[in-house]
């Protein structure tokens, strides 16, 4: 069995790996050839901790195995991150267990990598401004890859807590592009992309903000209760998810469903846009929405990819099990 250590994730692989890895698994859902199977989340009743597991099968990688983890609120005083995770990967032949990985910077790269490729299969190719709600842990990760998908010529930010936002100014920086903290009513003005990672359980954009053309990837919303936009705004919006079943019921459609301005049948899965079998943006007036909500088939397509990675540059770490 082969154990790649949180330590070595960085070394091994890029958002870029990512990219085409995630790309490559929503694609897989679309053909029906992967899915993802229920996922358990229970709060433990010790720590104050949530726990849980997210698993699935893709039968055209034979990536098969489950992330396992959950949220420790207290962590921050230990000096750990709030989420903690490990990948766990089984040969789709034998069933043994084939590898561990750690989960932690992999989770924020492949939700960074999911909004990519929606900015990369949805966004006008005309985009210069990029907007970012959210400064938290996932932000910076989200900024970097967006970043790599159009010609971007300008970042605007907006976070609850403003002082949070020199980290995203920071990754611009790197980038030699411009940062400025804007309102809310500047950046839906302003900005031809919007990223939203928060935790937020109110919506935070109205769809009154948006204008005609943008491409939203609101990230942030995984569970039920949460939100980050107006449902106005997702029933204003051509939809697109990982997956149906998640968006409605912990993604950010879920409130737009609840107030029935959408239904189901009106949400469309973004690997049928990678497949060409739905045409995505079809006009540059139009707003659309990707409701990324993490799918547990995104971690075992990142993990597999790192394991690969590992085994190709000699660096695997193999253990008798
Ligand atoms: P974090 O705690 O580091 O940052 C939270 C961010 O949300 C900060 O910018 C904070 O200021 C903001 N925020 C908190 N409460 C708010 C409120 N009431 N109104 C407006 N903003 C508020 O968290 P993180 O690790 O950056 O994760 C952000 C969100 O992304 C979380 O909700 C997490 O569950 C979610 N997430 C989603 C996926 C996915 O696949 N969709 C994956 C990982 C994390």
């Amino acid at each position: 069995m082969i154990v790649v250590p949180e330590k070595d994730i960085a070394k091994l692989i890029t958002p870029a790996d990512c990219l085409t890895a995630v790309e490559g698994v929503f694609a897989s859902m679309a053909r029906r050839s992967a899915y993802n199977f229920p996922v358990i989340r229970e709060a433990i009743g010790h720590a104050d901790a949530l726990y849980g597991f997210k698993s699935g099968f893709d039968r055209e990688s034979l990536a098969l195995g489950l992330k396992s983890g959950g949220f420790w609120p207290n962590n921050v005083e230990k000096g750990l991150t709030n989420h903690q995770s490990a990948i766990f990967l089984f040969d789709a032949d034998t069933g043994q267990c084939r590898a561990i990985v750690g989960g932690n910077l992999l989770t924020a790269l492949r939700t960074a990598a999911a909004s990519a490729v929606s900015i990369k299969y949805l966004a006008r190719q005309d985009a210069k401004v990029l907007g970012m709600i959210g400064a938290g842990h996932q932000s910076t990760f989200q900024l970097r890859a967006a970043l790599a998908q159009r010609k971007f010529e300008k970042v605007i930010g907006w976070n609850v807590v403003p002082e949070m936002l020199s980290r995203l100014e920071e990754v611009a920086k790197e980038e030699d592009l411009p940062f400025e903290a804007v309102s809310l009513d500047r950046l839906g003005a302003e900005a031809d992309v919007i990223i939203s990672i928060t935790s937020s359980f109110d919506p935070i954009l109205k769809a009154s903000q948006v204008r005609p053309g943008t491409h939203l990837a609101c990230m942030g919303t995984d569970t039920k209760g949460k939100q980050e936009v107006e449902a106005e705004l997702v029933a204003n919006a051509s939809v697109f998810t990982d997956e149906v079943a998640q968006a409605i019921t912990i993604g950010e459609s879920q409130h737009a469903i609840g107030k029935g301005l959408i239904a189901p049948e009106d949400i469309i899965e973004l690997g049928t846009v990678i497949n060409g079998a739905h045409p995505g943006r079809t006009s540059a007036d139009q707003i659309t929405l990707f409701d990324g909500t993490g799918v547990g088939l995104q971690d075992l397509a990142v993990a597999s990819k790192t394991v690969d990675l590992a085994v190709s540059k000699g660096v695997a770490i193999e253990i008798d099990f």
